[in-house]
Order: C-alpha cells, then structure tokens, then sequence
C-alpha cells in the first residue's frame, strides 16, 4: 500500500490529484492492472470528474453545499456534518484501470480528493494490482 499525503486549504475543495497519483503509479513500475484510490477520512471522499474547465469544481461545490448546508440542526457536535454527510454522497474510493503504465482516463476527466472540513494535512492510500 501507498500512502499519499494531500494538503488542503480550504473547509471545502476538489483537489485535483491526478498527477500525484500517476506519479505513484510510475514509480511502482506497474504496467497492466489496476490502482483503487481510498480516501481514509469520514468528512473527505475521491471522485473523478472533469478536470478541463475549474468552474465545474465550483459547481459541484456550490451544489453540495445548496443540498448539505452547514448548520441544519445537526445531532453531531462535533460541527461538520455536512462534510460527513457530502463525503459519503461523494464516496470514499475509486478503482482506475492501468494501461501501458498510465492511469485510463476520459480525455477530460481527472481524479479529485473532495475536502469537506479543511483544511487539513490528509492521506490518500493507494493499491495496485497487476492484472
Ligand atoms: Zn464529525
């Protein structure tokens, strides 16, 4: 297993990890397989989504947070029930296929760490498998 460290800066952001993660993939050598990206954290999650256009991030921002506001007369006392509740709407991993070395991708896609109780210093583990 891999562990990637993610810095993020702001309570809530798509970070795109997408270099990061291919970084990882090339220094494992692995050709033919696949890579399942987990994110370990109850308010942060990984999705893949476009990656071509930064006003589609706001978006979906914008959009969960229009769903999941922030005060809601939550039970949890902790305050980020929202971040819980976007990081399970978001989910927490992602299975990438791997050809010839490289993460398989749409042309406009990229894989994000979802942030939803930033910033924090956060661990993305990786694991490949040849195959
Ligand atoms: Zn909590």
């Amino acid at each position: 297993m891999i562990e990637l460290t993610v810095k993020t800066g702001k309570r809530n952001e798509l970070l795109d990890v997408t270099s990061q993660v291919q970084e990882a993939v090339s220094k494992a050598g692995l050709k033919e397989g696949l890579c399942i990206v987990y994110c370990p954290h109850t308010t942060a999650g990984v999705a893949i989504n476009e990656n071509a256009d930064p006003s589609v991030k706001e978006d979906v921002l914008r959009k969960l947070t229009e769903l999941v506001p922030k005060d809601d007369n939550y039970s949890h006392m902790e305050g980020n029930s929202d971040g819980h509740i976007k990081a399970i709407l978001v989910g927490n991993s992602k299975t990438i296929f791997v050809k010839s070395g490289k993460l398989v991708l749409g042309t406009w896609e990229g894989i994000f760490f979802c942030e939803f109780d930033g910033p924090r210093s956060r661990n993305l583990l990786l694991k490949m498998a040849e195959c």
